[in-house]
């Protein structure tokens, strides 16, 4: 897979990955992702992508909770 910034291959590997929200820090240690052998930028695949999103969508709903409470 060629990467889309420059004319690099995409190799898979993992990388460290970093949610921040309202004050909430999560640092996932290693997230399957696609790494450019030339520039390296990373970009996530389909079912990474929507993982993450659904971690950061629960982070908000459980974010929420807490204010409430507080
Ligand atoms: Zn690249």
């Amino acid at each position: 897979m060629k990467c889309p910034f420059c004319p690099g291959e995409l190799k898979k590997g993992t990388i460290p990955f970093h949610i921040d929200r309202k004050g909430i820090h999560v640092t996932l240690d290693s997230v399957p992702a696609l790494i450019c052998q030339l520039c390296g930028q990373s970009l996530f695949e389909e079912s990474e992508m929507k993982t993450i999103d659904e971690v950061v969508t629960a982070l908000d709903k459980r974010s929420k909770k807490l204010e409430r409470a507080a």
